[in-house]
């Protein structure tokens, strides 16, 4: 079969990582191509002029479209089943299109106390200058949010399992909620990727990706995806990528392709890896807690096992002795990397609470239970005995 004529309906999610999106072209190729190119040429003028139109389809610029590109939000769109797909330069670059294309001032903001500090940070410094209001809620409980809202709430926003603490929310509750206002509901999908969770069979009207993460999940480029309806995510969004120009480049579409055809692999080798892992610290007596929403003792998972078919990479857990502690264990490693990035085939290792929450106030961090002996790991796909050494090592200098 031809991978043009590849219907979506039939296949299953492993599949499509591999197949979909890819219009073959009449050189035959198997791989997909990459298209450099900034601008397509026309036949005539009045082709030129046809390709400008309103609405028209056909590439014109790569700002709005580019073949490569395009067969990366054709493959992601069927994974996370939406009818539509933006790639855009970096996951907060999705951010920022979903609200830019979403709202407008006077507009109201329902948003996770537990998102990616980048979030907030967009909400409280930029998008209140322009008049829109944001309200934050622990993101577990639908009524939560059903007590946040207000006659101009337009976006619900929150991201599961949060990081680092592994938050989970109820996306088909919140759903249900946010359909009964008239609102939409927005989930960044970063930490499961379609592999372990699909939002929008769940309910949610637009998925976030920051495909930096598991999508790449070799940590060698920086973008991102807004996943929703023909509607909102193909109009809207797309009508603000191509204006603005937060796009994706045909390279990185490229790797992006490359890394989703072993997405499924990854995350089930990944929360395998991860579940062995926070197993093996919950045991260590210097480890005063270990949250994964894997573990029976993780408060929500139940929840967890219901909307998610696997448990993804990432832990967070608490040594006794605070920051000098955790800076110890860190510094006392010898294989794994200290780094803030996290969805890499490399073990990464982060202190939060001085490097991706250092920007909070302490309080803040407290009231996310960001304590000062707090760490994430981010587990690999490295052999376990070596993982298991190197934190052990980590543990022996505290
Ligand atoms: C990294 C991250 C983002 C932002 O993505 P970038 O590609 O770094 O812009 C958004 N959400 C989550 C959950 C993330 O981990």
């Amino acid at each position: 079969m031809t991978d043009d004529a590849f219907n979506h309906d039939e296949f299953q999610l492993a599949t499509l990582a591999i197949r979909a999106g890819h219009q073959r072209t009449h050189e035959g190729e198997h791989g997909e191509p990459i298209f450099p190119t900034s601008s397509f040429v026309f036949n005539s003028a009045a082709e030129a002029a046809a390709r400008f139109a309103e609405g028209a389809t056909g590439n014109v610029y790569s700002r709005f479209t580019n073949p490569t590109v395009r067969c990366f939000e054709e493959r992601l769109a069927a994974l996370e089943g939406g009818a539509s797909c933006v790639a855009t330069a970096s996951g907060m670059g999705a951010v920022l299109s979903l609200c830019m294309a979403l709202l407008k001032s006077g507009d109201h903001v329902v948003c996770s106390d537990s998102v990616f500090g980048s979030i907030t940070t967009l909400f409280n410094r930029y998008f209140t200058k322009f008049g829109v209001e944001v309200s934050y809620v622990p993101p577990q409980q639908p009524e939560n949010w059903r007590k946040a809202v207000r006659p101009n709430t337009r976006l619900f926003f929150l991201e599961t399992p949060s990081n680092p603490l592994s938050v989970i929310a109820d996306i088909r509750g919140i759903a249900a909620v946010a359909h009964e206002y008239g609102i939409v509901l927005a989930v960044d999908n970063c930490f499961c990727t379609p592999a372990l969770q699909r939002p929008i069979e769940l309910g949610a009207d637009v998925v976030i990706h920051s495909a930096t993460k598991y999508l790449d999940g070799q940590g060698r480029m920086v973008g991102g995806a807004v996943v929703g309806s023909k509607e909102f995510v193909g109009k809207d969004v797309f009508g603000f990528l191509r204006t603005a120009g937060p796009s994706m480049s045909p390279f990185n579409a490229w790797v992006f392709l490359k890394g989703l055809e072993t997405l499924d692999l990854r995350m089930r080798a990944h929360s395998a890896a991860a579940m062995e892992i926070a197993q093996w610290l919950e045991q260590q007596p210097k480890v005063t807690g270990v949250r994964y929403a894997g573990l029976k003792s993780h408060p929500q998972h139940a929840l967890a096992a219901r909307q998610q078919s696997a448990f993804g990479g990432i832990i967070a857990f608490e040594v006794s002795g605070g920051k000098s502690a955790a800076w110890r264990f860190i510094d006392a490693t010898r294989m794994v990397s200290i780094t803030a990035n996290l969805g890499d085939v490399k073990t990464t290792l982060t202190h939060p609470a001085t490097t991706t929450h250092a920007r909070i106030s302490a309080a803040e961090r407290q009231q996310a239970g960001i304590t000062e002996g707090l760490l994430r790991i981010s587990v690999g796909l490295e052999d376990l005995v070596d993982l298991k050494a190197d934190l052990a090592r980590g543990l022996s200098a505290i």
